[in-house]
Formats: structure tokens, sequence, C-alpha cells
């Protein structure tokens, strides 16, 4: 069965869906996008992911294309149509279609809006979570605004391209202070010596992670410790346990950084405890 892609107010089979080669997103990655994991048809941590979309069409000054509520109508309405229960959602909407001009185009301009749905296979993916997976590290290069959920993600394709270079499923970015920002497509954790859960502060030049964001509200009402206080990659190897965070990963255990094994190299328990805490968050929020 083909897939069904929505395109600016309209329906298509996946393989017919384009866009026009004057779309700002395509010439200037003037374009932000959101991911939502689907557990059961349904789309996880909404809420947080509305809120980062409104917040990064806001710093870009593309308005909003639709209301929160239409825009869950046309999601919904699209993972129907695609027949996926178990999945992810992707949104991008960009700044429109206009002649070639580096400045923005008159306002009034229709921003342009495409949704895809894709698969995932969960028993896979809970597979590769129980025996966890190896990082690599590469030197921050990325723009000033990171915060900002851009498609300007090339920095981010060429460290994901270096990983699986290295028999690694995620690149973890390093400051010029030795400090780790974020993965090319998800946020870093660790478990250090002490037991306490640490991830990088958002005053840092990252991603505002949705996963990230709930996950260290999930860990409080655990019991955990947690702080946003950055680590180094050495800080990580020395660690208890590694993981990431992301609407793609969930939560997912690494057991090695650079090739060195984190702890005792394989996945230890909180990061075990959390991904099946965070599941039943996602699950308990989904509309
Ligand atoms: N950091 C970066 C650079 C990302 O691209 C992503 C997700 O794509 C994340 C972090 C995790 O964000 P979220 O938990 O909202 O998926």
């Amino acid at each position: 069965m083909s897939r069904i892609a929505y395109v600016n107010g309209r329906f298509t089979p996946k393989s017919d869906a384009v866009v026009h080669i004057e779309d700002r997103g395509y010439q200037f990655a003037d374009a932000v996008y959101e991911v939502w994991a689907l557990f059961d048809g349904k789309l996880a941590d909404p809420e947080g992911h509305f809120a980062r979309l409104e917040r990064s069409l806001g710093e870009l000054k593309i308005p909003m294309p639709m209301s929160r509520a239409a825009l869950t109508t046309v999601l919904r309405e699209t993972v129907r149509r695609n027949r996926i229960r178990e999945g992810l959602v992707y949104l991008q909407v960009s700044r429109g279609v206009a002649t070639r001009d580096h400045a923005f185009p008159p306002e009034g301009t229709p921003p342009s809006i495409v949704i895809t749905v894709s698969r995932v296979d969960r028993e896979a993916t809970e597979a590769r979570a129980r025996k966890g997976v190896s990082v690599v590290t590469t030197p921050e290069n990325r723009w000033g605004r990171c915060d900002i959920k851009t498609v300007g993600l090339l920095p981010n394709a060429l460290a994901k391209q270096k990983a699986r270079e290295a028999g690694a499923v995620e690149a973890w970015y390093v400051d010029d202070l030795g400090l780790v920002t974020e993965g090319a497509s998800s946020n870093a954790w660790i478990v250090d010596g002490d037991g306490v859960l640490r991830t990088r502060d958002t005053n840092a030049n990252i991603l505002r992670g949705v996963t990230r964001l709930s996950l260290l509200d999930v860990a409080r009402q655990a019991g955990l410790k947690v702080e946003e206080r950055p680590f180094t990659p050495d800080e990580a190897v020395s660690a208890r346990e590694a993981f990431i965070t992301g609407a793609g990963t969930l939560v997912l255990p690494v057991v090695a950084v650079d090739g060195r094994p984190v702890g005792s190299g394989v996945p230890g328990p909180v990061a075990t405890r959390l991904r099946a805490l965070y599941i039943e968050h996602a699950k308990a929020t989904a509309v």
C-alpha cells in the first residue's frame, strides 16, 4: 500500500507528493519541523511538541499555518489514512513559495506544510534498547540557534554519517569547553558516579527536546536526583550509565562512547527503568 502524504491541503500518495522548487525550505532551509512518536495511532507528548512548534515558528516569524486544533485534526487524518499505529509523524512548515530573494517574501505568503508518517517496528526497537547502542563524539559545528527546530540539518546529517561509519548510532557534539552539548538527533544524558542523572542545561546551544523535558519530570517523580549540568566524554565513559532521548529513540541506553565502554558496557537499570516509565507517560498523554 502506498503511503499518503499531506501537502498544502491535499492528501497525496507519497510517490507523487512534491513541493515547489522555489519553496524557501528547499532553497534556504527556511523552515521548521516537529516529530511526534505515535503509540497506538495517537500522538505522544502533544503539548510539548505543539508548544515547541509555535516557539520555533515565532522565532523565525513564520505564522502558525492553522490553529492547534485544526493541525491536530490534519495530523490525525494523515495517520488514519496511512493505517499506522506505531510510528513517527513528521511535520514541516516552511515560509512558503516565493521568487528567490534572501529577505522574507511579502507578508501574507502562505507557509507550506508537509506531513508524513512512518512505521516503527516496536519489537525491533525494544530489542535494540535491550542491547544498547554506541555513540561517537564530534566537534560542535552548528549555528548558534540550535534551540530553534529548523530543517538546517546539514551538520547533523554529516555527524550522523560519521557515527554510522564508525558502527555507532548517534554522534554527540562536544563544544569548545570540551563538554557534550547533545546528539545529532537526540539529547544526551548520564547517570554519574553518585547516581545523579545529568543532562545539558538549556542555556547552552541545544534543542529543548520534548522527551528530555518530560523525562526530567518523570525521573523526579520516580525519586531520582536530576541535575541540568554538563559532562565531558570522559565523564560519560566513567559514569554508571549513559543514554539518549528523543521522539524517535525514546530513552535509549548508550553502552560505548568513541569505542570506550560506559559503565559495565551493557544497558543499566536506571536507563532501562526510565525507558519503561517514559513509554508509560507517552502512552498516557497521547491524543
Ligand atoms: N536534539 C536534536 C538536535 C534533535 O534533532 C532532536 C530530535 O530530533 C532532539 C534533540 C530530541 O528532541 P525530542 O525529544 O523533542 O524529539
